[in-house]
This record gives structure tokens, sequence and C-alpha cells, in this order.
């Protein structure tokens, strides 16, 4: 599949649904986070192996969680699971140079290997950050964000996350096969969604 194939399908399935998802789309080129070895499959809308047993995520699920996630210009983003750092690029650019997306992975390689990645990509980048860690406590020091993303599965949502959100904010997190939305409505109060019928790796936690 081509570039263009992958953005029709991916249009054709209702989640490339906003100009700033398609300007993410066109401007962040995922070949250029999937290792050498499957740079001919970077365009299947697939998810892909990168090493540690770990995976770039499926095109489909990336842009299905980042229509919920609504990242608007100046948000402040946390991402849980680099990987591969594509999603991290996308936030950084919907988040855009006022923004601020930290982004946490507990695989020392594959952080580095993120960084690199996102080294081509600086321009968007530069106010962003990712970090070797356990992201099942967040960033205390990075937060409140106003919003948070996860690409691996717990059990249930962390409290450190929804403590860390600000009110108002939202949380896209895969739930065992579900993805969840929660809605900050207040410090104890919160809406949720539930999209059904995902597949995640799970969150390791220390
Ligand atoms: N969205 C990424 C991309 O497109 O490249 C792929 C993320 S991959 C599906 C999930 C990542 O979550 C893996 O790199 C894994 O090591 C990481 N992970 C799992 N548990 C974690 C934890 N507790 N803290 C931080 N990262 C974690």
């Amino acid at each position: 599949m081509t570039r263009d194939h992958l953005k029709h399908e991916l249009i054709i399935q209702d989640v490339l649904d906003t100009p700033e998802l398609s300007a993410a789309f066109d401007e962040i080129d995922r070949a250029d986070f999937v290792p050498e070895d499957f740079k001919d499959a970077a365009y299947e809308n697939l998810p892909l192996p990168i090493g540690f047993n770990q995976t770039i995520s499926q095109p489909f699920t990336v842009f299905f969680m980042l229509g919920l996630l609504d990242v608007k210009k100046g948000d402040r983003v946390l991402e849980i699971g680099t990987g591969s750092g594509w999603q991290t690029a996308l936030l950084s650019f919907l988040a855009g140079k006022n923004g601020k997306v930290v982004s946490l992975e507990r695989i020392f390689e594959l952080v580095e290997f993120a960084k690199n990645n996102l080294s081509q990509y600086s321009e968007y980048y530069r106010a962003s950050k990712v970090v070797h860690g356990d992201g099942s406590f967040g960033m205390p020091e990075f937060a409140p964000f106003d919003k948070i993303i996860a690409a691996a599965a717990a059990a249930e949502i962390p409290k450190a996350w929804k403590e860390q959100l600000k009110v108002g904010g939202k949380i896209i997190a895969p739930v065992e096969h579900d993805i969840i939305m929660l809605q900050k409505n207040s410090s104890d109060d919160f809406k949720k969604t539930v999209f059904e019928g995902f597949a995640f790796v799970p969150l390791v936690s220390e």
C-alpha cells in the first residue's frame, strides 16, 4: 500500500475526519518510525514489530484515539508508551509550538529508537520530551495535563493519571480489549465512555 492508499483507507474508515488530523498524517511520515526491515510495509494499516516484543501501533487505532483525544494547539499532553515515537510526533504536531508532549517509555532501547526517529521532526518535537520510566505513575513534575493518552492496556486506569489531569481534560486509554474515554468534570467526577473491540500490548508496571 502507498501513503496515499493508506490515507484514503483511513478517510473511508472515518478516522481521518478533521483538517488537523489530515495535516498531521501528511506532515509526519510513518515510514520514518518503522525499522529498516519493515519499511516496505510502513503504509499497511497494521501494527508492525519495532523489537523487544513491541509494535508501532496500527494507523486506524492511532487516528481513532487521536480523534477522541481532540488535542488543541497549546495543550499539555502526557503519552504513556512511546514505542517508535510516531504518535509522539503526531501529538507534538497537533499541540503545536506552544504545547508540550511528555512521553514515557519503560524500555530504554525504545527511548533511544524514538528519540532518534523524532530528531527528524525537531521542528514540532522541540517543546516535547521522551522520558525513560514506568508510565503507571504518570509524570507529576509536568502535571497537570490537558490530555493523557496510553498505548498499552492496563487492568484499570491508574489513579495517578486521573489526579494529574486538569478539570475539563480527557484521558484516552485501553483497558483490556476496550478503549476508554474519561472526561474530568471535577476532581472526583469523571464521565466514562467505552469503545469495544481492540487489541493492545499490556501496560507493564515494575
Ligand atoms: N504508539 C506507539 C507507536 O506508534 O510507536 C506504540 C506503542 S506500543 C503499542 C506500547 C508501548 O508501551 C511499548 O513500547 C511498551 O514498552 C510501552 N509500555 C508498556 N508498559 C509501559 C509502562 N508501564 N510505562 C511506559 N511504557 C510502557
